[in-house]
Formats: structure tokens, C-alpha cells, sequence
């Protein structure tokens, strides 16, 4: 099978930048792109307050959810701390959730899932803030929600592992590859116009090759040995040339 493709935009929050937010919808629109929206439910990061809150913000999340975007819960106030903890995936020293213990990690999940429930959302997806999290997060994301699947990880194809379902996310680009599912992550509120102009030339260019999480066909599958071949390489590659995330 080529390649599939999926796009996920982290930090929707009722502070977002709307502007690009509503640029980013109208070219996945013009595409037929159905993606990952990773919303944090009570934002309190001070680098992502772009705008006053937005009361109407939980009406644009319910219009995403009936064009068929994945709603995925990222984190409950994106606040994060420095840890030490043993992270899942390696990328930073900070985290929302990990090294916090499991009684605190569960009370964040919680309140943060509650937040969605009140507004009749039920997210599918959990995407952890800067992909920091550890096993703790896994058991709270686990008993606290109905979420199964984590759009996380470094493989060549959706794996099963900890009792979740895993979409790997390996890309910041749109890249092209013979063969395998690939996640790229998207950060509507640091895009500029030239990377508005080149999302939309690139989707055109992967027409028929971009699917929504529906479209995954997500199995049971154990990760193989090419999958920890390529994510040793990914991670040799990302300690040499720091990739955005
Ligand atoms: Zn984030």
C-alpha cells in the first residue's frame, strides 16, 4: 500500500489566534482534509493566549466535530513543569503530566475531560502536551476517559502497545514516502502566510493520499523490528538536527 497521510493541529484553545485558525480550515477545507484537532479544554499557558477568550469557541469545536474532525484532548491547561520523569518519547525535559503521580496525573485528566463532556464533546484521541507523558498518564487517560487511541509515537504504521491504539506522528511537513502511515503535526497559531500558501500546495500535491482517523483500519498490531529500526534512526536523527514539534 503507498503512503497515508494524516494532518493534526495542536492548540486549539478558546484563546487561539482565530484569524489563522479560520485560514487553516479553509484550505483543509478546499482539500477534503479531515484531521486531528488537538484542543487543550482550559488553556492557561501564557504562550498560547493569542486573543481575549472566545465564548463562541465550543460552537467552531462542535462544527469541527460535524465536519468529521478527530477531536483529540490535549492535556487539560497545557501548563507544563520541568521533570526529570522517564518520558514515553524523549523530546523535552517538560511536561504537563509526567513524573506527577498517578493519583495527580488522574485529577488532571479528569478535570480536563469533564471540561469536554459539559460541552457534549467526546474527544477519541489524546495528544500530550509538548508529547510529554509517561506509563502513569497512560493508566489516567485510560480509567478517566473513553479515549483509546494516542496520536504520539514513532513507528512506520499505527501500532497497539499499553492498551491503547497508537497513530504514529513523525512529521512536521508533508514528506513524501513509498509506503507506511504518517502523522504530521501542524501549529496553526505560529503559521505565517507563506506557510499557509505552501500547506495548500503540498495538500494538492498528496491528493488521495491524506485519510481521517476513521479511515486508519486500527489493529492490534505489536510494533516490528523495521518500526524500532526507523525509530532508532528518527531519534539518532533528532538529537543531531533538532526537529520542530
Ligand atoms: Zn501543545
Amino acid at each position: 500500500m503507498s503512503a497515508r497521510y494524516l494532518i493534526r493541529l495542536d492548540d486549539a484553545c478558546d484563546t487561539m489566534d482565530r484569524r489563522k485558525w479560520n485560514q487553516v480550515e479553509q484550505i483543509l477545507d478546499r482539500h477534503g482534509v479531515m484531521p486531528i484537532v488537538a484542543i487543550i479544554p482550559d488553556n492557561r499557558d501564557p504562550s498560547l493566549m493569542f486573543e481575549a477568550r472566545d465564548a463562541a469557541f465550543w460552537d467552531k469545536v462542535q462544527a469541527w466535530v460535524s465536519k468529521h474532525w478527530s477531536v483529540a484532548m490535549h492535556g487539560y491547561t497545557h501548563v507544563m513543569h520541568h521533570t526529570q520523569s522517564k518520558l514515553l518519547l524523549p523530546y523535552y525535559r517538560r511536561s504537563e503530566f509526567a513524573g506527577l503521580d498517578l493519583h495527580a496525573q488522574s485529577e488532571k485528566v479528569r478535570a480536563g475531560w469533564n471540561l469536554f463532556l459539559a460541552r457534549g464533546v467526546e474527544p477519541s484521541v489524546w495528544v500530550a502536551p509538548a508529547h510529554s507523558f509517561d506509563l502513569s498518564t497512560l493508566l489516567a487517560v485510560g480509567r478517566e476517559t473513553t479515549i483509546r487511541i494516542i496520536s504520539d509515537g514513532i513507528a512506520l504504521d499505527s501500532f497497539y502497545e499499553h492498551e491503547f491504539h497508537w497513530i504514529p506522528q513523525q512529521l512536521w511537513t508533508l514528506t513524501e514516502r513509498r509506503s507506511g502511515l504518517w502523522t504530521v503535526c501542524l501549529h496553526p497559531n505560529t503559521m505565517n502566510d507563506a506557510a499557509f500558501a505552501s500547506l495548500d500546495s503540498a495538500l494538492g500535491r498528496f491528493s488521495g493520499r491524506l485519510i481521517g482517523v476513521q479511515d486508519v483500519g486500527l489493529r492490534k498490531r505489536k510494533k516490528s523490528a523495521l518500526d524500532r529500526l526507523y525509530s532508532n534512526y528518527f531519534w539518532w536523527r533528532h538529537r543531531r538536527l533538532p526537529q520542530p514539534s
